[in-house]
């Protein structure tokens, strides 16, 4: 077997940059095996190319099923060099040696995901057997064969193949790219079984198959290492938001900036109306809708200049040069003399004119262009050796009865009013409270261990305008008498609703329809821990 020249199994179903790689490996006195399609893409690159199954002396069968599996195959990329009787067998059976494999599979994922749904049976189909196979033989043998899986690498092979430079630590960062790639091409495989069962709800089992977007320069402190991974599972195929994003322009994104431009960017693709809501410590400290963005983002900032100094502001419609004129030139509202500074601006689209304008605001401002967030599929947390699974919170106020409980009944427009402020309450870290009127948050209580300062928080913030307006709480009022719904009445506010369901319903009744309030249940609570 030693003496015949080195050889090189090629096979592949995306063909990019195959005829390149076929040149280079020829180059490099590789003689090339390949399957059928590659074959033919390699000969007419005008490369010679052996056909499998003059190697085996076996045909390709069962329409592909059955192409390189066969110890002409498995032989010679298995054989250890380094053992006498592993040569001898190979000779014993008139098998060659194998010393690069280059493989990439079936597209299971892609054939899954395609807007036109494939049959089970194409589905199927489109498993590749064959190629994890040999992916997976080849990295096992690392010490003695070069495997490669990505495209992306083929310079690089083809560089080291002809500087000699395919040492040991090379193999192995490529076999390690093989078992990558192999773990995350079954677990597509094994989540789509799991969607075929009807299983739906959490699997028992899962692997959720992640890719580096980014190595950050930290975590949410400097002395947390960290990187960003976007998602590679079906569940999250096609549902947008910041793991999608494009970086127009700006400094690099941290640890924090993911997660708050995430907070931003899910909470105003949860607003059906055009809005802007600007975010700081990923709770909504602005918010408001209209048919004008440039409204929006003026009344939203309005809310909390304070807090949305510093903060991300995400738009759920087109940004465009008025609008972006007025971020880059807006005055802080409580100080004249400061232009306001954001960390992020993210929005569905920019026009040309409108991200030119944007990036003459600073150096540093991160501009972000990501598809709008689809409101469900699957959350994952970790907590210390494990993770919690739920189906994402995406319960909205159209999808919910408003029931008015009251002597007093809310107005057209206070019910209008109320269920805005209920979609931004579902995004404030519990205890949540938000107040709002005409469409805009005039103020927010988030993370507070009760639900009275979180109250409290709130009509401080709205302040006068408290008067007239609307109050959300993400879950129900568990007392009444001198806590959040009387100080809320005390305030001004003029309708509240809450989900109700605590044995002390009667009593926040009994305090509203003392103040006149209305007051309307929801049925259903927001907690987000
Ligand atoms: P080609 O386009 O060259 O005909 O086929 C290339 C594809 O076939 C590659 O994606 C490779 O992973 C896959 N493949 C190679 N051998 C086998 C096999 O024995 N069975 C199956 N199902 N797929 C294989």
């Amino acid at each position: 077997a030693s003496t015949e020249s080195k050889k090189a199994l090629v096979s592949v179903s995306d063909k990019t940059g195959l005829a390149d790689l076929a040149k280079g490996l020829a180059e490099a006195g590789y003689e090339i095996v390949s399957t059928g399609g590659s074959a033919k893409a390699i000969e007419a690159a005008g490369v010679p190319v052996k056909s499998v199954d003059q190697l085996t002396g076996f045909p390709e069968m069962l329409d592909g099923r059955v192409k390189t599996l066969h110890p002409g195959v498995h032989g010679g990329i298995l054989a250890r060099r380094d053992l006498q009787e592993h040569m001898d067998a190979l000779d014993q059976h008139s098998l060659a040696l194998i010393d690069v494999v280059v493989v990439n599979l079936y597209p299971f994922r892609q054939t899954v995901t395609a807007e036109q749904a494939p049959s089970y049976e194409t589905a199927v189909e489109n498993i590749d057997i064959g190629g994890p196979a040999m992916l997976r033989a080849a990295a096992k043998n690392h010490q003695h064969v070069t495997v490669v899986v990505d495209p992306s690498d083929y310079s690089t092979l083809l560089d080291a193949l002809k500087s000699g430079k395919d040492d040991l630590d090379f193999r192995k960062r490529l076999a390690w790219k093989a078992y990558q790639h192999t773990a995350t091409y079954d677990s597509t495989v094994a989540e789509w079984m799991w969607s075929q069962i009807g299983g739906a709800g959490p699997p028992p089992e899962m692997s959720v198959p992640m890719r580096q977007v980014s190595g950050l320069r930290y975590g949410e402190n400097p002395h947390q290492p960290a990187a960003f991974y976007s998602d590679l599972s079906l569940a999250e195929v096609g549902r947008g938001g910041i793991a999608g994003s494009v970086q127009h322009h700006g400094k690099e994104m941290s640890y924090n900036n993911y997660l708050d431009g995430d907070a931003a960017y899910t909470a105003v693709s949860d607003i059906p109306q055009p809005a802007c809501v600007v975010v700081k410590h990923t709770n909504p400290c602005g918010a408001a809708t209209r048919e004008d963005l440039l409204e929006a983002y003026r009344l939203a900032v309005r809310a909390d200049p304070i807090s949305a100094f510093g903060g991300i502001v995400a738009f759920n419609r087109t940004v465009d040069e008025e609008l972006a004129a007025e971020i880059r030139e807006f005055r802080s509202p409580t100080d004249n003399e400061t232009r306001m500074f954001y960390e992020i601006v993210i929005a569905p689209g920019y026009t040309p004119e409108g991200l030119a304008k944007l990036k003459g605001k600073s150096k540093t401002l991160r501009i972000l262009e990501a598809p709008l967030r689809a409101p469900s599929g699957r959350s994952l947390r970790q907590v210390a050796g494990g993770w919690l699974y739920q189906e994402a919170d995406s319960l909205k106020p159209e999808e919910i009865e408003f029931t008015p409980v009251s002597e007093t009944q809310p107005t057209e427009q206070q019910l209008e009013d109320l269920k805005f402020a209920w979609r931004i309450v579902k995004h404030v870290k519990s205890n949540a409270i938000t107040v709002a009127k005409d469409g805009r948050l005039l103020g927010m209580g988030s993370g507070q261990p009760n639900r009275v300062k979180s109250t409290e928080i709130a009509l401080e913030k709205a302040a006068d305008e408290a008067k007239g307006s609307v109050l959300a709480s993400d879950a129900f009022f568990p007392f009444s008498w001198n806590d959040s719904v009387e100080k809320a009445c005390q305030a001004g506010v003029a309708a509240i609703a809450h989900p109700g369901g605590s044995m002390r319903d009667q009593d926040v009744i009994d305090c509203c329809n003392k103040y006149g309030v209305a007051l309307v249940t929801t049925g259903h609570r927001h907690f987000r821990h």
